[in-house]
């Protein structure tokens, strides 16, 4: 006998609710171990797979996981034949909300100009210069674009308006489309403060950071620690500002050793960031304070593959016992690309992890720094996504072909 369906939990206020069974699931991703076969190594256990599934989903969340053939009625039925079907990814680091192109610095770099965070500059001129509806266009197609390649969650950060009427309206933008949001009035120091960097660090945490929670505009403060950057923050400027934001209530995320060894790692573990990004250049300090800390090392290989720097050493993080997330750094300087199929398949090849160990940083350990859980369990929403593909270890064998899609639209 199938187990009874209880499903009077998710029915409230009356609605009419519909539940839809997907079933024919090849290979289904939960990310919950206790579904994992016996006898796999550790980074595939971890993924919880079961084999020849089914999933019913009511009122945007699931209500039942179990195997195919004893699945109960629902009122519909998708058969995704075969098809494997993971949590949707989880982006949790981007800059969508832009206007302007760059692709003649991507070419110029690719010739041999270095990299140094000035180009920055340039996005800010034309993100203030557009109206919002020529924003509101260019990040709508945007989410679009992610969509289709399986994100179902991503976090987008200000950063491109640097002042505070210019950062509150990127913020504003940002939330019509994602509950995610990031102030990073602390990207680089703009133009017009170059002569006293003092000056826009006191705005940051004062009045700029004091509008920003008036209005709830932002779950997150953001920082771009990078001395070794004329145009990023210093340890010490870095330090204010983070400590200004933990004060204010916000969570903190942290730009931190992109371009050399620096402080960004350390500071973010002592101040209890949620996440820490890039993580390319890192000491045994830096690697054993994120090993006993909660803050999650993101690494984004996109920035690396499309600045041609050295990669971060996931494995070195990983064995330590680091907490690892997978994102794509989506911006129009260092990294133009919204597909995290294309990041996990560089995690596997360049960053030597494992094709199970990618896909969990990309959706359960990027959630992880969104304080969601990214995985497939009943009572989570429904955020799917189906592989055209037998497994998961199709989205770093078959790089750059499009098998990744949301399931449910
Ligand atoms: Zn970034």
């Amino acid at each position: 006998m199938p187990p009874a369906l209880d499903l009077t939990l998710l029915r409230h206020r009356g609605d009419p609710v519909t539940s839809l069974l997907v079933t024919d699931i090849g290979e289904l991703v939960t990310n919950d171990p206790q579904r994992s076969a016996a006898g796999q190594p550790a980074d595939v256990a971890r993924l919880g797979i079961v084999r020849d599934a089914a999933v019913i989903v009511e009122a945007g969340q699931i209500a039942w996981i179990g195997s195919a053939d004893h699945a109960p009625q629902a009122d519909s039925q998708r058969s995704v034949a075969g098809r494997t079907v993971i949590p949707g990814f989880v982006d949790s680091h981007t800059h969508l909300v832009f206007a302007g192109d760059r692709a003649g610095e991507f070419a110029a770099r690719m010739a041999g100009t270095a990299y140094d965070g000035g180009g920055i500059a340039t996005t800010v001129a034309a993100t203030r210069s557009a109206s919002d509806e020529e924003l509101r266009a260019l990040l709508s197609a945007r989410m679009a674009e992610l969509r289709r390649q399986g994100t179902t969650t991503v976090e987008i950060k200000s950063g491109y308006g640097l002042s505070i009427e210019h950062e509150l309206r990127l913020l504003r933008l940002a939330r019509e489309v994602s509950p995610h949001v990031t102030f990073l009035g602390a990207h680089v120091v703009p133009a017009e403060y170059a002569a006293d960097r003092a000056a826009y660090v006191d705005l940051v945490t004062g009045p700029m950071l004091a509008a920003v929670v008036e209005q709830g505009a932002a779950a997150y403060l953001d920082v771009f620690c990078e001395p070794r950057s004329a145009h990023a923050f210093t340890e010490e400027e870095a330090w204010a500002i983070l400590l200004a934001g933990r004060a204010a209530g916000l969570g903190l995320r942290v730009h931190g050793n992109q371009l050399g060894p620096g402080p960004g790692v350390r500071l973010a573990c002592e101040l209890g960031a949620a996440s820490v990004d890039h993580c390319t250049y890192l000491d045994d300090a830096d690697v054993e304070a994120l090993a006993e800390s909660g803050t999650v090392a993101t690494l984004l290989p996109g920035v690396e593959f499309s600045t041609r720097h050295p990669y971060p050493d996931a494995r070195r993080l990983i064995d330590a016992g680091a907490r690892v997330a997978l994102a794509t750094d989506c911006n129009p300087g260092t990294c133009f690309t919204s597909s995290m199929p294309f990041v996990i398949a560089l995690a596997v090849r360049e960053l030597r992890m494992t094709p199970a160990e990618a896909l969990y940083a990309a959706t359960a350990g990027s959630a992880a720094t969104l304080g969601a859980r990214g995985r497939i369990a009943v009572g989570e929403p429904a955020e799917l996504t189906v592989l055209d593909a037998p497994s998961h270890v199709h989205l770093a064998y078959r790089p750059g072909v499009s098998i990744a899609s949301v399931l449910l639209d």
